[in-house]
C-alpha cells in the first residue's frame, strides 16, 4: 500500500527527508513551500547566508547516492577558523576534519536537483508559492493558499513540518493534549554581508578558512570567501545597545566596518554599503519542544521542532541528522507508521533539548571565561592527542568532527555549560540592572 506523505518546507530538511523516503519505494510525496522555487529566482531575491556543514550533516548526505560529492563541489572546504584581532593581527585555529561551507538555499538547490533527476511526477510533486495555513490533525488534511486558487485542501497519511522555526504544522500541535513547546528570540541578530569578487585591489581573505572577528561590545563578524573569490558574512549583534542598528547613512556603514572589521572595510564595495544600510535585520528564533510527533500521523523536523542559535553551527547538521533518524527508524519497524512515529520523539528528543543547551551556553559572554574555554581546548586536545584512548576528544571538536549524539556530548560538557550558563546570567543581569539606573 502506497502512503500518502506531505511535507510542509522545502528547507535542507524537507527535501533531504524526500531522497531518503523515495527509495523506499511505498511513498509518494507532494512537497509543499510557501516561497518560490528557488532554482528559477536570482541570488538577490533569495534567502542567503553562509552555513557550515560538519561531520553529522555531510554523513546524512553520504548515505544517498552521489550528495556528498556535488555538495562538496559546490561548497568550499574549510580547515580552520582565523580569528582577526586588532592591528593586522591573527590567531588561527585548526580543525582535524574540514567543515564545508555553502550557502543555505545553494544546498537546497542542490538537494533539489539531484532528487528531480531522480523522481518523476509519479512519486513526487513539488508544489512552490503554497503557505500552510491551516492543519486539521483529525480530519488529516492541511489547508493552503497560493497565488492562484484561493484554498487548496490536501489529505495525507503522513504529514512532516519541516517548516522552519516558524511551523505553522507545530502550532497546530499547540491544540494537542500535553503538547508544550517554547519559541523566542535569542539575544543576537543579524545581518548579511556580501564582497564581490575583487577587480583590483580585493579582500585578502585567504580561501578555506572560516575568519571571525569579536568587537568590544559583542558584534561578531564571521565570512566565508568562496570559490569564485566572492565573500559572504554575516554580522551578528546583540538586540539592545548595538552600533548596527544605528548606522543611519552610507558612510556610518563604511566607518563601522573600517573601525571594526578592517579587512572587510576596505574591500567592501559601495552597492553593497548601500545594500547593508538597506537590509532588514533578521532575527534568530529557538524552539524548545516536549515532544515531536502528534499519534501516528504528524512528525515535525529539523528547526521546527529544534531551532537553535547559529553559533556552533549545528541547525542545519541536525535538521538533515533528523532523516537519517526517521530512516533508521522507518527500517527498524518495516515503515510501520504506528510504531515509527511516537519512536522519533523517543530516539530525538533528548539530542534536541541537549543541542539547544550546548548552543546556548558553549561560548561565555565574559572574556576571562572566553580565555578558560582556550586553554581548556588546548589542554583536551593535548591529552586526547597523547592519551587517545583514556582522554575523550575536546567537547566542541565531536559537536563538528563526530555524530556523537548531542545528549552524550552534553553529558560530557555539563560542568562547563553549567559555569557558563551561570556567567553569562549573571553579565546579563549586571548589564540589565546597569541600563535601568541609565534610564
Ligand atoms: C545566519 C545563520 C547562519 C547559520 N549557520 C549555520 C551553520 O553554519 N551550520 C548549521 O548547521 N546551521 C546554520 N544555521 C541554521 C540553519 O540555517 C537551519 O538550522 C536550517 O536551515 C534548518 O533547516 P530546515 O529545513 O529545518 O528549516 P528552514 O531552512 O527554515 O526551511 C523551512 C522551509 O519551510 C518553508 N515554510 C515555512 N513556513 C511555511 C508555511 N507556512 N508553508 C509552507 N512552507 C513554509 C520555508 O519557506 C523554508 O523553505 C544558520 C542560520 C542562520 C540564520
Amino acid at each position: 500500500m502506497t502512503t500518502k506523505v506531505l511535507i510542509v518546507g522545502s528547507g535542507p530538511c524537507g527535501v533531504l527527508l524526500c531522497h531518503y523516503l523515495l527509495p523506499r519505494g511505498n511513498y509518494k510525496i507532494d512537497i509543499y513551500d510557501r516561497r518560490s522555487d528557488p532554482r528559477t529566482i536570482s541570488f538577490s531575491n533569495y534567502r542567503a547566508y553562509p552555513i557550515t556543514l560538519s561531520e553529522r550533516g555531510l554523513r546524512a548526505l553520504r548515505e544517498i547516492d552521489g550528495l556528498e560529492e556535488v555538495v562538496k563541489a559546490q561548497g568550499v572546504e574549510i580547515t580552520g577558523t582565523i580569528f582577526h584581532i586588532k592591528n593586522g593581527k591573527s590567531k588561527f585555529v585548526s580543525k582535524k576534519k574540514p567543515l564545508i561551507g555553502i550557502d543555505r538555499t545553494a544546498l537546497v538547490i542542490n538537494l533539489l536537483e539531484q532528487l528531480t533527476k531522480k523522481f518523476d511526477d509519479s512519486q513526487l510533486n513539488i508544489h512552490f508559492n503554497s503557505k500552510c495555513t491551516q492543519v486539521d490533525l483529525k480530519a488529516k488534511t492541511v489547508t493552503f493558499e497560493n497565488e492562484t486558487t484561493e484554498e487548496l485542501i490536501v489529505n495525507y497519511d503522513l504529514l512532516i513540518g519541516a517548516d522552519g522555526c516558524g511551523s505553522v504544522v507545530r502550532k497546530h500541535l499547540l491544540k494537542t493534549e500535553g503538547f508544550k513547546c517554547e519559541q523566542n528570540y535569542v539575544r543576537s541578530q543579524y545581518k548579511t554581508v556580501f564582497l564581490p569578487a575583487p577587480s583590483e585591489e580585493g579582500h585578502n581573505l585567504k580561501l578555506g578558512n572560516m575568519h571571525g572577528w569579536r568587537t568590544e561590545d559583542r558584534i561578531t563578524m564571521l565570512a566565508v570567501p568562496q570559490r569564485n573569490k566572492t565573500v559572504s558574512g554575516v554580522v551578528f549583534f546583540p538586540h539592545e545597545n548595538n552600533q548596527v542598528t544605528s548606522l543611519s547613512s552610507t558612510e556610518d556603514v563604511r566607518q563601522f566596518f573600517s573601525d571594526n572589521f578592517p579587512e572587510i572595510g576596505k574591500s567592501i564595495s559601495d552597492v553593497e554599503v548601500e545594500a547593508f544600510l538597506k537590509r532588514p535585520i533578521s532575527k534568530v528564533s529557538r524552539v524548545w519542544c516536549n515532544r515531536y510527533h502528534y499519534g501516528d500521523s504528524v512528525l515535525i523536523m529539523g528547526d521546527a521542532a529544534h531551532a537553535v542559535s547559529p553559533f556552533i553551527g549545528q541547525g542545519c547538521n541536525s535538521a538533515l541528522e533528523d532523516a537519517v533518524v526517521l530512516n533508521k527508524l522507518l527500517n527498524d519497524y518495516s515503515d510501520n507508521l504506528v510504531k515509527v512515529v511516537p519512536e522519533f520523539t523517543k530516539h530525538r528528543l533528548a539530542d534536541g533539548q541537549a543541542l539547544l543547551e550546548l548552543s546556548e551556553h558553549t561560548f561565555p559572554l565574559s572574556k576571562w571565561l572566553f580565555f578558560e574555554y582556550v586553554l581548556r581546548m588546548n589542554f583536551a586536545r593535548m591529552m586526547n592527542k597523547v592519551f587517545p584512548k583514556y582522554c575523550s576528544p575536546f567537547f566542541f571538536d565531536m559537536l563538528s568532527e563526530t555524530t556523537v549524539p548531542y545528549s552524550k556530548i552534553l553529558s560530557s560538557a555539563q560542568g562547563w555549560i553549567s559555569k557558563v550558563k551561570k556567567s553569562n546570567d549573571k553579565l546579563l543581569q549586571a548589564e540589565c540592572l546597569h541600563s535601568l539606573k541609565e534610564v
